[in-house]
């Protein structure tokens, strides 16, 4: 079974490359999903390049996972930092922890620090390869392998994880001994800025943790719109 999963996802990440080139870019946040891709990429050959965000306020642990997924692949992932001036700006008008005081402050922290320096990165882009999985989220749930991106007009999104399920990954990460960060053994099942992520309890789904102080759909506008309401099938 995994087998066939790890020749599925190959296939689709040299099928970006050979229709893109260096035109396709994939993002990391050196999660136990994006590691699996970096590990991928090393068997395909494909020598797609890693860029992955600094939002200024992630943990010490994603620092060094960094570190060491990019010794071990021999990689140097592009690391984007947003503006100065808008962080400045923002900080200065909305305060340092602003993303506590409501949501709509939480999406303008996540637009600023994370959606636009992506959208800067993709602006001369083609295409990008993203470590979703299916069963993280509805609109995850909703996505397609090659899909248009549904938030960026005209740039293509490969998603080569999207059938796995959190097994799969962590047997991938058991069976070839990828380095994982280490907030993974203190409860952490999916990994984001240090004041926005918390561990969960085993009856707690995996994005729970994030932002965990409010309702919302968990996505902080990278994936899904901040706002997104699921599509209800009928029989629901
Ligand atoms: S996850 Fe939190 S700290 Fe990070 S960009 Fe979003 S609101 Fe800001």
């Amino acid at each position: 079974m995994l087998d066939e999963k790890i020749e599925e996802s190959v296939d689709i990440l040299v099928r970006a490359y050979k229709t893109h080139g260096d035109s396709v870019v994939f993002l990391t946040s050196f999660s136990m999903e994006d590691n699996v891709i970096s590990d991928l990429m090393s068997r395909a050959g494909t020598g797609i390049k890693h860029f992955t965000l600094d939002t200024g306020r992630m943990p010490q642990e994603t620092y060094d996972i960094m570190e060491i997924i990019s010794n071990r692949y021999g990689i140097m992932p592009e690391i984007v930092f947003p503006s100065t001036d808008e962080v400045e700006n923002m900080v200065r008008a909305h305060g340092i922890n602003l993303f506590r005081s409501s949501t709509s402050m939480r999406e303008l922290c996540c637009e600023t620090r994370k959606i636009r320096p992506l959208n800067r990165i993709l602006s001369d882009k083609r295409a990008w390869i993203s470590g979703i999985r299916s069963d993280q989220t509805g609109f995850r749930g909703q996505s397609e392998i090659v899909e248009s991106d549904p938030l960026r007009p005209g740039i293509m999104k490969y998603n080569p994880l999207l059938n796995w399920n959190s097994d799969h990954v962590k047997e991938y990460t058991g069976k070839f001994m990828l380095p994982i960060n280490a907030l993974y053994s203190r409860g952490y099942r999916s990994i984001g800025c240090a004041p926005c992520t918390r561990a969960v309890l085993p009856h707690e789904s995996e994005r729970s943790g994030r932002w965990w102080w409010e309702d919302g759909i968990k996505e902080c506008g990278i994936h899904a719109p901040v706002r997104f309401k699921p599509v209800m099938r009928e029989e629901e």
